[in-house]
């Protein structure tokens, strides 16, 4: 059962810390204990802190908040009752990713289980398009069919080293420019977005994207470069795969950021260019 062991819980996968050791279960067993924590309501699993009703029967803390009534029995929810000994059993036990059905073969223990699946590997790519107003998802493979047929106005421009040119940078408020990059044989996202991080202080966020996997994105590097007026600023890192998106980056400051005063320095009649090379490493 070592080997078993080991196969649940493969190692440098997302995880941070070191998972503690399920109980000393069959696989065939443990799956049978998992299945005992499926939420009657969406079958997802009902997880710690575990809160039962009155009688006993368990629905996952998500639902809970939507439910008046225990979907098992109509009895009350509140006040709630905690279930010490299920969530013991939940902490020796791997739960499978919520993205097994799409391939991932992972199981985690539970404080680790949302991590990862973040970064998994299985989750469905979502519109790399950056305001969130599309709601499209779909497979890596599916991505660019759906930019070129959803998103019909993005510009695509081949080559490693070109100018996306903002226009209209003093629009007020927040907005973002976007372009696609072609070359090497993979489409990149160019992103600028103009937003207000901080109350009254506006800046810029400028940042490539593959559209690829987080795995393939490190075989690039990417160079940003505001030029002109005998000044120059440049920022170089590696593209982010769209599987992670531009959110994190933004909030981290992990791209090309400037502000409004630095934008003017270089930008002509409203108009920024923003040299763009992308090499491989
Ligand atoms: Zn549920
Ligand atoms: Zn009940
Ligand atoms: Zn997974
Ligand atoms: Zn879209």
């Amino acid at each position: 059962s070592q080997t078993m062991a080991a196969m649940l819980y493969p190692r440098g996968t997302g995880g941070c810390s070191e998972p503690s050791l399920p109980v000393a279960a069959l696989p065939g067993q443990s799956a049978e204990l998992t299945a005992l924590f499926e939420c009657p309501v969406c079958f997802d699993y009902v997880l710690p802190p575990i809160l039962q009703c009155q009688a006993g029967h368990l629905v996952c803390n998500q639902c809970r908040q939507k439910l008046s009534c225990c979907p098992t029995c109509r009895g009350p929810l509140t006040p709630s009752i905690r279930n010490l000994a299920m969530e013991k059993v939940a902490s020796n036990l791997p739960f499978p990713c919520k993205y097994a059905s799409a391939g991932c073969l992972l199981s985690l223990h539970h404080s680790e289980k949302p991590e990862h699946e973040e970064v998994c590997e299985f989750r469905p790519y979502t519109c790399p398009c950056p305001g969130a107003s599309c709601k499209w998802q779909g497979s890596l493979e599916a991505v660019m069919p759906h930019l070129m047929h959803a998103h019909k106005s993005i510009t695509t421009l081949q080559g490693e080293d070109i100018v996306f040119l903002a226009t209209d940078i003093n629009l007020p408020g927040a907005v973002d420019w976007v372009m696609m990059q072609s070359c090497f044989g993979h489409h990149f996202m160019l992103v600028l977005e103009k937003q207000e991080k901080y109350e009254g202080h506006q800046q810029f966020f400028a940042i490539v994207l593959l559209i690829g996997t987080r795995k393939q994105a490190e075989n690039f590097a990417y160079r940003l470069e505001l030029n002109g007026n005998r000044r120059r600023l440049t920022w170089e890192a590696t593209p982010r795969s769209i599987h992670d998106g531009v959110a994190a980056a933004i909030m981290n400051s992990d791209c090309l950021v400037f502000d409004t005063s630095i934008a003017h320095l270089f930008a002509d009649n409203g108009n920024l260019g923003i040299n763009v090379t992308i090499s491989m490493c």
